[in-house]
């Protein structure tokens, strides 16, 4: 037998695997559906008794439990995120066939403009937030290079509120109405509030780092390496300086972070030139060990010292490189995703004025981070 020969029968053989695995799907599909139905008979029921009683069709309290449920049963291959996006559907199903007059809003949107944004997870996060709360809205990702015509666009659609991310942090300042005092004082946004047509600009990003770091140091009286002087280093640097810490800018550009020390009024030493890391705690603020450059470390690892905390802004991979090197060693690690949520969080209250589920925010970011 030839090549070609074999490489037709190969061929035969997966299409045969091919429509034996649609023809399961495709039963599966089909009691998936009449399920669906018989559910939404059962809601269909349950409406008719709350227009007797006069009762709300949402039940933002039912709800919530439901999606903890499903969470404590679910097995693999099926990550949170897309359960709460399954789910949330079939509830919104439920809901629809009970509906009443003068329900039916378009649910209110919330984005995330940043260039590159593919990899962002703040959509799984803050869409499972949304349905843990049972509130409506759809989160989405947009690809920006053109912040200004980004910040219309708000106003346009009357998007409820945005995270703004690299590289448009600074940038997107002088297109809103108002800024937080905080944002100000760190002099970058990443989250915007459109209250009824004005857009104000927060910084959630440094009481979530300080939130993360916190809940294993004290930070009071500390000496702690900072390195970066990006916009991420500027937000946590301020926050760093606002507990009463000793701080020092490392980073691999001079002028970008004698800039950034100045502006927080710290010492600046840059990377090359540095021989110890004598320092209770040290953040990576930089990129560097994010995906798909897992391998690089901000800093030579043999130059980490034993019992300190070390923290790492990156949060994809969840372990990088120099939190695996400093759990080695002994050093008490504070992974990028315990920030990442913490900020999520503020930003969910600040658009809603609902508590965000931070255990369930963390837990659907970790599900993506797993097996990435
Ligand atoms: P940015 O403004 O682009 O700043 C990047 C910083 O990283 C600069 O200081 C740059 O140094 C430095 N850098 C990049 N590659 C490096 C390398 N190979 N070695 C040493 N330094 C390097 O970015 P950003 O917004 O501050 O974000 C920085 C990191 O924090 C990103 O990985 C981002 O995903 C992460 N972040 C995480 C959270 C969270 O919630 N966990 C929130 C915000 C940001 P130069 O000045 O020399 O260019």
């Amino acid at each position: 037998m030839n090549d070609n020969q074999q490489n037709t029968i190969d061929a035969d053989v997966e299409q045969e695997d091919i429509a034996a695995l649609r023809k399961r799907i495709d039963d599966f599909d089909d009691r998936i559906l009449d399920l669906i139905n018989r559910r939404l008979s059962a809601a269909q029921g349950i409406g008719q008794i709350k227009k007797q009683t006069g009762t709300t069709v949402v039940d933002n309290r039912r709800e919530g439990e439901i999606y903890l449920r499903l969470l404590s049963l679910n097995q693999d291959p099926l990550k949170a995120g897309p359960l709460y996006r399954i789910f949330r559907s079939i509830i919104a199903a439920g809901r629809s066939v009970q509906n009443q007059p003068g329900e039916a809003d378009p649910p209110p949107l919330y984005a995330v403009f940043g260039d590159p944004i593919g990899h962002s997870l703040s959509p799984v996060m803050h869409n499972s937030a949304l349905a843990q709360a049972g509130l409506d809205g759809h989160y989405l990702a947009c690809r920006v290079q053109d912040i200004a015509a980004a910040i219309s666009g708000i106003r346009g659609l009357g998007i409820r509120g945005a995270s703004i991310t690299i590289p448009h942090k600074i940038g997107v300042m002088k297109h809103l109405d108002l800024i937080d005092s905080l944002a100000a004082d760190i002099g970058a946004v990443n989250t915007v509030v459109n209250n009824r047509g004005v857009l104000q600009g927060y910084n959630s990003d440094c009481a979530g780092a300080i939130k993360a770091l916190k809940a294993k140091t004290d930070l009071n009286g500390k000496d702690v390496a900072l390195i970066g002087a990006g916009g991420g280093a500027r937000a946590v640097g301020f926050g760093i300086k606002q507990q009463g810490s000793r701080l020092t800018i490392l980073n691999r550009t001079r002028e970008k972070g004698e800039k950034l020390a100045t502006d927080l009024n710290c010492e600046f030493k840059p990377i090359s030139e540095i021989k110890r890391l004598p320092y209770h705690i040290v953040v990576n603020a930089t990129s560097a060990g994010m995906k798909p450059h897992n391998d690089s470390t901000p800093v030579d690892t043999d130059l980490l010292e034993s019992g300190i905390v070390v923290m790492d802004m990156v949060y994809n991979p969840l372990k990088t490189r120099l939190l695996a090197a400093a759990e080695k060693i002994g050093c008490t690690t504070v992974d990028g995703v315990s920030m990442f949520v913490n900020q999520g969080a503020v930003q969910f209250e600040l658009w809603t004025g609902r508590k965000a589920s931070v255990d369930v925010m963390r837990r659907v970011v970790l599900d993506e981070l797993t097996n990435d």
